[in-house]
């Protein structure tokens, strides 16, 4: 890919690879060494050698993390944490104050709606919802207390596209900071900063990592003041990352941009693979003609992602059938990793969000499409409806 960034003549891939991650000056290996260190000695009281103190605070894996990510979302200031819910707290903390009311779309992933109503709701906050794929409705739920407007676009597990310039106009319009998490679309397919949000967080368990073997998380910011406050809130809470998973995420993100790839042509190889069979009601994914926002996900992402979902002319009792046939995908929470998975979000992910307004189909399952060879992939699906 040749693809440059507006603020950043170098593309994507060559950023991937490069920014936060010069040779290591000492002994000339070309990759940084990871700093497993919890302090570091001073020279004398308050003689940082570059500024390191003690790892909480900062850390030159986490720094060479921190570099790369806010170079490829195209902010000034990133953050790592030890899990996305860890990351998306500390935009919350750093933002919110009692009375204040969060405008959250009506299809993100459960843990995030749970993080506001059961963890913020009673220090004082207020949550409520509205279809963020439909910027009317959105408009009609701003308050004069909104304080952030949360989208999360494509949505999980619906894969509703929602379009952010025009809710960066909303929320802006109504004094909302606007905060997209861009865990399904990674900074390879989409670029919200660019569109207008003021904050990207990320879950790097999923994508950015990919390889389903660590957990964590990412604030990105271009805003200077926002970018202080979350990086108090980084260094006052602690929920930072380790250097060892900082350095996995890191190695990682220098591969994003070609797995991404391949998880974009394998998802829509499969997605194709399932439309008009007798089993399956529907079903959703950004790349297929008629999904609802397909124009404008062509406009908003560079290719439509990995993740699929689908739902079962048979109901529930087809879907927890289905999920025992397969034989390439593993039943599984989580995605974005090199492995293909398939979850029932009604009882797994979404289970906490059951009774409320995010409740989500009883008949659906989500996908996610894997890089294994994209023909094994759609045999599987195929063999398993044969079962059911
Ligand atoms: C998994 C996920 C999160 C939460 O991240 P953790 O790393 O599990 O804490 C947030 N947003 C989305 C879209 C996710 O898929």
């Amino acid at each position: 890919m040749t693809e440059t960034h507006p603020a950043e003549p170098r593309g994507f891939s060559t950023r991937a690879i490069h920014d936060g991650q010069p040779f290591d000056p000492r002994t000339g290996a070309v990759i940084p060494p990871i700093f497993m260190t919890s302090t570091f000695v001073q020279d004398g009281v308050g003689g940082f050698r570059d500024g390191y103190e003690y790892s909480r605070g900062g850390n030159p894996s986490r720094d060479a993390l921190q570099l790369q990510l806010a170079s490829l979302e195209g902010g000034t200031h990133a953050f790592a944490f030890g899990s996305g819910l860890a990351a998306e707290d500390a935009v919350l903390r750093s933002v919110l104050e009692p009375g204040a009311h969060v405008l959250m779309g009506n299809d993100v992933y459960g843990g995030t709606h749970r993080l506001v109503k059961k963890v913020w709701e009673k220090w004082g906050v207020e949550i409520t919802t509205a279809d963020a794929s439909d910027l009317d409705a959105v408009k009609a739920s701003v308050r004069p207390n909104t304080r952030i407007l949360w989208v999360e676009t494509p949505s999980n597990p619906l894969m509703k596209v929602a379009d952010i310039a025009g809710l960066a106009e909303i929320g802006h319009a109504a004094g909302a900071i606007v905060v997209a998490d861009n865990t399904f679309a990674t900074p390879y397919l989409q670029q919200p900063l660019a569109l207008g949000a003021d904050v990207v967080v990320h879950s790097t368990t999923k994508y950015i990592g990919g390889h389903s073997d660590l957990v964590g998380g990412a604030v990105v910011t271009a805003d200077a003041s926002l970018a202080e406050g979350i990086g108090f809130h980084q260094f006052a809470v602690g929920a930072v990352n380790s250097p060892f998973d900082a350095w996995l995420t890191t190695r990682s993100l220098k591969t994003l941009s070609v797995r991404v790839e391949r998880h974009c042509a394998n998802a829509q190889a499969v997605a194709e693979s399932l439309v008009g069979h007798p089993a399956i009601a529907a079903v959703h994914y950004p790349g297929l003609p008629d999904h609802p926002q397909h124009e404008l996900a062509s406009r908003q992402m560079r290719g439509f992602g990995g993740m699929v979902s689908i739902q079962l002319t048979g109901g529930r009792a087809a879907a927890l059938r289905l999920v025992k046939q397969t034989r390439v995908f593993q039943l599984a929470e989580s995605l974005g990793g090199v492995e293909s998975l398939v979850c029932y979000p009604f009882e797994m992910t979404h289970a906490s969000v059951r009774g409320t307004e995010l409740e989500v189909p009883d008949d659906l399952l989500r996908l996610s499409v894997g890089l294994e060879d994209a023909g094994d992939l759609v045999a599987d699906l195929q063999q398993a409806f044969a079962a059911i």
